[in-house]
C-alpha cells in the first residue's frame, strides 16, 4: 500500500470541503482490496451538529456502496496545520466499529504522514462485542 499516494488522494478530496464556519478543511480516502478508492470532505452546516466529518463521510460512502471492513486496505485523512490531522471522538467511534482495528489509519497534514490504528487511536473501544 503506497500510503503517500493515499495521503495525496485525500488532500485532493479536501479540496471539495464545504467548511464556510471554520475554514477547516478535512479530506479522506478509503482504500479498497479490489483497487477502489472512495473520498470524504466535511461538510458543514450553519446548524453546526448537522455537520459531518471527512472520515466518516468516506467510510459511510464505501459501506453504501455495499463494501465492508474486509474490503478495506486502509483510510487516509488529511488537514492542514503543523501536525497532523487527527479523528474527533465521534468518528473514532464510528470507525472502530467500522474498520478492523489493526486495518492502516493514515493521519497526515499538507507535509507529513503517520501510520496508526483504531486500537492505537481508541483504546478500550467500545464495540458490538460487548452487547
Ligand atoms: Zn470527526
Amino acid at each position: 500500500m503506497d500510503y503517500q499516494d493515499l495521503m495525496n488522494r485525500a488532500l485532493e478530496a479536501r479540496k471539495n470541503a464545504y467548511n464556510p464556519y471554520s475554514n477547516y478543511g478535512v479530506g479522506a480516502c478509503v482504500a479498497l482490496k479490489d483497487g477502489t478508492f472512495i473520498v470524504g470532505a466535511n461538510i458543514e452546516n450553519a446548524a453546526y451538529g448537522s455537520t459531518m466529518c471527512a472520515e466518516r463521510n468516506a467510510i459511510y460512502a464505501t459501506y453504501s456502496q455495499g463494501y465492508r471492513r474486509n474490503d478495506i486496505l486502509a483510510i487516509a485523512i488529511a488537514g492542514k496545520g503543523d501536525d497532523v490531522c487527527t479523528p474527533c471522538g465521534a468518528c473514532r467511534q464510528v470507525l472502530a466499529e467500522l474498520l478492523d482495528k489493526h486495518t492502516p489509519v493514515i493521519l497526515s497534514n499538507e507535509e507529513k504522514y503517520i501510520v496508526t490504528n483504531m486500537e492505537e487511536l481508541l483504546p478500550r473501544m467500545f464495540t458490538g462485542e460487548f452487547l
